[in-house]
Parts: C-alpha cells; structure tokens; sequence
C-alpha cells in the first residue's frame, strides 16, 4: 500500500521551557492524564469555572451525530461571563483593552467602560428592534466598538455575523445575505495605510441588495463625509445616549453565538456556526491554558483582526473571560515604519505576543535590525496561529523577537474547531521548531491512512479528530448536508459502511506524526503533491526553501507533468539585501533546487523556481496556493474574491512567461 503523506523533514532541536515558566504555570503535565482519565469530567471542570444561571444536566449529548450539544440544560450570558463578573468582582478599574489606533491616537478602556459601552449597545440594539436570534453583521475596522458590538448581541442572545472590514461589496452582500442579517454594524471608515479607508460606501452598495436588513448603525471613526439614508443611526447618537443599565439575561448553552465564514483559501466560504457554552468553555480554558495567562501582570497582544475567528476566540471572548488586559491594535505593521509592532510592544510592555506565521516572515524578509531597535524585554511568551510555520521561521521569531529564550506555542486549529486544538502547553511541552506537537486536555487528534487507520510513528496521512469537543462548530449556517459532506463523510461512521463505527471529523489537512509521536501539520490536502507516486506536502517543500539563507517565504504547488504526473514548481520571496538579478538570480535558483533535493532528497527537488516579491494570499495573510497551480498549470484564474491583492497576479504571471523551466 502507498503512503498516505511522505515524511522528508527530518528537524532535531527541540527546546524546554523556561524553568521560572514552567514553575508557575497555569497547567501542568497531570492535565493530560485527568483529561486522559474522564474526557467530559474534565471539560465539565473547565465550564465550572464560567458563571452559570442554571446548572447543566448533561455535559454532552452525541446521540444524534454529528450533531453534538453541550452542556445541555445549562444557562449562561457569555457577555456577562466577560465583562460583569469582572466588575462585580472589583476587577472593574483593570484596563481591558489598551487601543492604538493607525494615525497614533489611543484609548484606554477598563472593564467597567467596556461593561458600560456593552450595556447601552445592548439597549440600542434592543431598541432598533433586534432580539434573541436575529443575526447583526458586523462591519468595522479595528476599533473598541467591534468588540463592544461582539458583545452587545451576546448579551442580548443576537447572532453576530462578523465581515472582515477589507472585504468588497459583494463579499459582504453575500454574507448578510446568506445570514439575513437584520441590522449592520458599520464605520464611516478606519485608517489602513496611513490613510482613512472608508467603508460606509461599501455598506450602501451591499445593502441596496440585502432587503433583510432594516437598520444600519454607523460608528464615526474617520470624520470623512457619508452619504445617509433613513436606514442609517449614527453609533454616538443611538448607543452613547442609550442607558448603561442593562441586565443580561441567560441563553441556553446551545443558543447560537456567531456565524462566521471560513477565510476561503481552499472554496467557497462556509458559514461556520458557534454557540454559547461549549464555546466559552474551551476559548476561556485555552487562553488559560496556552497564553498561560496571569490577569494580574500580562499585558496580551493577538495580532489578527476580528473579521477572523483568531480575532473572535483570542481577542474579545477567551481573554476578557479570563478578565486579562490586552493591546488592540488598528492598521498595518508597517505604517508610519517597519517597527511599528514591535513599538507597540514596548510601549505597552506586551508580555504575551500571538500572531501569524506571514507576518513573521513578512519581518525576516525586512531584517533582524528592526526588531533590534526596540526594547522587547517584556516579552514572555510568543505564539503562532494561521499557517505551518517553518522551523526556520519559528527560530527567527524566537531568536530575534523571543531573545533566544522565550517559548513559542505553534497553535493549531480552525475556523470550524473554534478554539486552540493541537499545541505545546508554554510550561510543560519541550517544543520542536514547526511542530504544534500533542493534542490540547480534551482532544482526541489524530493522523490516519485513506482508510481511516492511525499511521505509525513516523507515518504521514491526514488529520482527524476523533472525539466532540466543547467548541466544535454545530454546523454549516442553513446548510446540515454541506456540513455532514464536508467535514464528516471521509472516515468513520460517515463515510458509510459500519454504523456503529464512531463519528470522525476531517480537517482537511495533511499530517504527520514524528519517531516520538508529535505531531506536525503539513498543509492542506488539496495541495498535496503526487510526484512519481510519492505524495509531498508543499509544507515540507516551503520549509526547506525557508530554511536557505537568502528565502523568506515560499511557496510551491504541483503542476502537471508528463513525466512524474506532477512536478513541484516553487515560487520563492528572497530576503531582503538578496541580489536575484540576472546571474546572480539564475545562481541563486541552482542552488535553491539542489539545497531542497540535499535538505528533503532528489525526489522533492522542484522542476522550476521562480523568484518572486510577493505572494497571493488571503485576506488573513495566508498563501492561496490553487491560484498558483492555476498560473504553473497555465490556465485562468479561478475565484479570487478572497484574494488580499489581485495585482501580486499579474506580477508573478508576468514573471512566469519570462521565465526558463530549466529541466535537468
Ligand atoms: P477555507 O476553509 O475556506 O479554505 P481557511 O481554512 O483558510 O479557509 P481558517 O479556518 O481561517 O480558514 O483556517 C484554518 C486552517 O489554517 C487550518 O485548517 C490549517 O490549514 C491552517 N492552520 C491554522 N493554524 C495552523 C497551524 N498552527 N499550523 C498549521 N496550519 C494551521
Ligand atoms: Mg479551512
């Protein structure tokens, strides 16, 4: 039988934690063994620690597969989980969020403010007429009131739709729609760039098509000018003049919370549905547990943006359930300057640092000076989230940003797991740079074969997860069977055959486990490479290019071949001072083809690289490789919608046709 997934990367290092960490941390090593021993027992303890309205009966129903409920007969508000029980607890005087926006202005908003900014949205939201389970788009930049609104239809038991502020009209028009969004939640506009970037516009255009939606609430965050209809309420007329008293009343444990829709890397987005309890529970027990977080001194700063499920998860519910205070921030890393994150941190004394693996080799690709320049003595923790990242990428980070001591937590999950699956734990896993290493307390992960079977040590295959987890997604948004095929038909009861067979979920990315058992994420499926009968990941491919010293980022997909059925094509971002002219770019490629052939075996050598600025991504930052099968293969572009930027297209198109495929 073939192997599902090679397994060529062969890394060594692997780092403890540091002993001061490790000795106070939040969780240790008996987490897994008490997780080990009674699974529902020990996420029960975790949703113990929220404060419930009425106790739950069951902790989970899974008789009717894959539909799963939790804390089923439970009662809770997930608003006053984050915000009240903090103030009542005399907590409200914490800073909760220190804001910077673009142009360098800042707010500084305790937990009782942001309590206070919930409670009138909550009331005048209620007062626009919308209530439990209607839907609320959300449209916004980066600012306080994305969260506010977040929370304000948690309190009020509305499901927050969440549209990414980049996105187009019809993007957005698409959302509400499938949504029948009630009421949007816009901006005049944010500042991106250095400049204000409207969005209010955009809002107009899509809701001439969405007659679902009755109000339209407008936050003025630029000043620029709007156009205005009888649908429109400004923010600081219908909200600041609401009352601040407000009562959250309890919801279900399974009452929906959010809609959010995938990034689109691989399709058509999905509609991915979250509900109350189970949710709060695992993104509370993972911020705990992962960022190792200390209310008292942490300063804690994710980087993503709350159009995405990091920014939902690990923004507005898990740390401010754990009452932490956090920096948010506006616009890009590189307005005014290229150091700009990295003054944030000291600004603000940032102890706890989570972002993507784009934007740290996005930094590798400016150089190791500008980190340099800035105090980063506050840091304790770094983590990662979004894409594989490269072990060369992971040493960077922990070099240059984690003063070659601080631990970093490869951090994986999805859009669909809603919280933190697979990670090291900060305080106890001795962590392997580009490994996510075990599966979190709780969960059941897993790489199989084709047919479902656990591969060996050392195997690759693809990843599953074998059991329900408090945060999984209940489903497609209006779409069971889409949900059923997508996620649960490749293996297990499913996928037809053996009824009494258990119920197993499919990410959708390849895996594989290392000689100890770790486990390392090796991309998605659909990019997997069939080369002369092996199949490679383009992950193993990227690493080993990334780990050249003149590569920043890569990325390789497989094309079409007439001899080996597909060849790896490489697009390659060399660093920053990299001379790729002429001779010298030509050199560079020889050497880069036969470092990958030396670091992986001939096998993974790529037919063809092509030295490139930039790469297409998604809005999130991560790499689109179809778009870049669709220029190796010579074919027309297939749905860019989700693309960040349609010009980096033509660029490197343009680059293909000048470019030699130089065949051994
Ligand atoms: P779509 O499902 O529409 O194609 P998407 O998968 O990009 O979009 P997200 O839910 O934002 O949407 O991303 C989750 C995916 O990101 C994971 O399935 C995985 O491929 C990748 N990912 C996230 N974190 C990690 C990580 N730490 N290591 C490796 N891959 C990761
Ligand atoms: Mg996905």
């Amino acid at each position: 039988m073939s192997e599902a997934l090679a397994n060529l990367l062969n890394e060594k290092r692997q780092f403890l934690p540091p002993a001061e960490l490790a000795a106070d941390a939040n969780v240790t090593s008996s987490a897994y063994a008490e997780a080990a021993d009674d699974r529902l027992a020990f996420w029960a303890r975790q949703a113990a620690q929220l404060t419930w309205s009425k106790p739950w009966d069951q902790v989970l129903d899974w008789s009717r597969p894959p539909f799963a409920k939790w804390f089923v007969g439970g009662q809770l508000n997930v608003a006053y989980n984050c915000l009240d029980r903090h103030v009542a607890a005399g907590r409200g005087d914490k800073v909760a969020i220190h804001w910077e926006g673009e142009p360098g202005d800042s707010r500084t908003i305790t937990y009782a403010e942001l309590h206070q900014m919930t409670c009138r949205a909550a009331n005048a939201l209620t007062g626009l007429g919308v209530t439990a389970g209607d839907r609320v788009a959300v449209y916004l930049p980066m600012i306080p009131e994305a969260a506010v609104a977040m929370l304000a239809c948690a309190r009020i038991g509305a499901t927050h739709s969440v549209v990414f502020g980049g996105f187009s009209a019809d993007a957005l028009t698409n959302r509400i729609q499938d949504a029948s969004a009630k009421v949007v939640i816009t901006a005049d506009g944010g500042y991106r760039r250095g400049k204000p970037s409207a969005l209010k516009p955009t809002v107009d255009e899509a809701v001439a098509n969405c007659p679902s939606v009755e109000h339209v609430l407008v936050v003025r965050r630029t000043g620029e000018d709007v156009s205005w209809s009888d649908r429109d309420h400004w923010w600081h007329e219908a909200v600041e003049q609401a009352s601040a008293e407000h009562t959250a009343q309890p919801f279900d444990a399974e009452h929906p919370l959010f809609i959010l829709y995938t990034s689109g890397t691989t399709a058509r987005p999905k509609g991915i549905l979250h509900t109350s309890g189970g949710y709060l529970t695992q993104v509370a027990y993972t911020s705990h547990a992962v960022f190792d977080l200390k209310p008292e001194s942490d300063v804690y700063w994710c980087t993503a943006d709350i159009g995405w499920v990091t920014g939902h998860s690990y923004i507005v519910y898990g740390p401010l359930a754990n009452g932490v205070t956090q920096v948010m921030y506006e616009g890009t890393p590189d307005t005014p300057h290229k150091g700009r994150f990295w003054e944030i941190v000291d600004r603000y004394r940032v102890t706890i640092l989570y972002t993507a693996p784009t934007l740290i080799r996005t930094m590798m690709k400016w150089g190791e000076e500008i980190p340099a320049g800035h105090d980063l003595s506050s840091l304790r923790l770094l983590g990662s989230v979004g894409e594989p990242i490269n072990p060369e990428a992971w040493m960077w980070y922990r070099q240059h940003v984690g003063r070659g001591e601080l631990p970093i937590v490869d951090t994986w999950w999805q859009t669909e797991t809603g919280s933190m699956m697979i990670s090291p734990l900060p305080g106890v896993t001795a962590a392997k740079p580009g490994s996510a290493m075990t599966a979190l307390p709780g969960v059941v992960a897993d790489v199989v074969d084709d047919q479902g079977r656990s591969v060996p040590d050392g195997g690759g295959g693809y990843l599953v997860l074998r059991e329900p987890w408090p945060s999984m997604l209940r489903t497609i948004w209006g779409d069971d069977n889409r949900f059923i095929e997508t996620y649960w038909s490749r293996f297990g009861a499913g996928a037809g055959g053996d009824a009494e067979a258990p119920w197993i979920y499919f990410a959708g990315d390849g895996a594989k486990k290392d000689d100890d058992g770790h486990i390392w994420l090796l991309g998605r499926v659909d990019d997997v490479m069939l080369v002369s009968g092996h199949n490679i990941s383009t992950t193993e491919v990227e690493s080993a290019l990334v780990s050249h010293p003149s590569v920043a980022e890569a990325a390789v997909v497989g094309a079409t071949d007439p001899t080996t059925g597909q060849a790896i094509v490489a697009f390659a971002i060399p660093r920053g001072s990299t001379d790729t002219s002429g001779e010298a770019g030509e050199q560079l490629i020889a050497e880069l083809r036969s470092h990958v052939a030396k670091t992986l075996g001939p096998i993974a050598k790529p037919r063809q690289i092509m030295l490139v600025p930039e790469l297409p991504k998604t809005r999130s930052g991560k790499i689109m490789r179809r778009l870049l099968r669709d220029v190796a293969e010579n074919r027309s572009l297939g749905d860019v919608t989700t693309l960040q930027d349609s010009s980096v297209m033509e660029l490197i198109a343009s680059g293909i046709s000048g470019s030699k495929s130089d065949e051994d």
